[in-house]
């Protein structure tokens, strides 16, 4: 995961549609809250808003095409999830508990409540969980206040990862001092899969190896041949800390062993 700037003005469709969909949703709630929070009732949420092609490409831009969460490279194998932060449809403060009823339906068609993110991360791993540090100040419609609540997750749209995750070369884990959260976020979404540290460690494993070129060739300055080819793996080395490329947080974590 790495710090996303998130771009200042929503899309128009959740401004106008998503909008009044929200309002329709509160209005709903309003006349017949109990049977909402007892799930007898349940919100119609409107993909074509929330998920709307323009939706859709402004998170794709804004996050380099890359999952908030594992930051894989998503659009060349999969369509990928317009995710909810704070879940629509329900919400677990463990993965175990019954789901809570209704959810953040009134967050549906936020523009600050929505990432882009593979389907691993989203279906198989987040899914309706969202825990506080405090359950009891759990935000439960639209009239409740959310500033009260202190998620678990780390929001990378408004802190930065690096603060509680770090990486022990393809391996992540949470940073200590911050209760728990770095941990909890990583083992939530499944950061540490099999899959996916597989190809984290083929990622450092190549860019060791430009490391490797860049050393020799410094250690052999009268070789222009190698001079060369060094300053191109210096330039891969340089671009696998952008924002843009493949598990930049984790290059980020292990830039100083690379040595390039
Ligand atoms: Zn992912």
């Amino acid at each position: 995961m790495i710090r996303i700037r998130r771009t200042s003005s929503a899309p128009a469709v959740l401004r106008t549609k998503g909008k009044n969909k929200r309002r329709g949703h509160s209005l709903s709630y309003t006349a017949n809250p109990a049977a909402y929070d007892s799930g007898a009732l349940k919100f119609e949420f409107d993909g074509d808003i929330y998920a709307h092609d323009d939706v859709k490409a402004v998170l794709k831009a804004m996050q380099h095409d890359k999952c908030a969460f594992c930051e894989s490279k998503v659009s060349h194998i999969a369509y990928g999830d317009v995710e909810h932060y704070r879940p629509k449809g329900g919400f677990r403060q463990h993965q175990a508990d019954v789901l809570g009823r209704p959810g953040y339906y009134w967050l549906a068609y936020e523009w600050d409540n929505l990432l882009f993110s593979c389907q691993l991360c989203n279906q198989r791993f987040k899914k309706n969980l969202f825990p506080l540090i405090d359950p009891a100040a759990r935000a439960r419609n639209h009239k409740d206040a959310l500033r009260r609540e202190a998620p678990v997750m780390v929001d990378p749209s408004k802190e930065d990862p690096a603060d509680y995750i770090g990486f022990r070369a393809e391996v992540a884990y949470g940073l200590d001092g911050t209760g728990g959260r770095g941990e909890q976020t990583l083992n939530a979404l499944g950061l540490n899969r099999v899959e996916l540290v597989e190809v984290r460690r083929d990622k450092l494993k190549y860019l060791h190896a430009f490391g490797q070129i860049v050393r020799t060739a410094a250690d052999h300055p009268q070789n222009a041949a190698l001079r060369e080819v060094a300053e191109r793996a210096q330039q891969q080395l340089d671009r696998a800390v952008h924002d843009s490329a493949e598990f930049a947080g984790m290059v980020r974590g292990t830039v100083a062993d690379l040595g390039g």
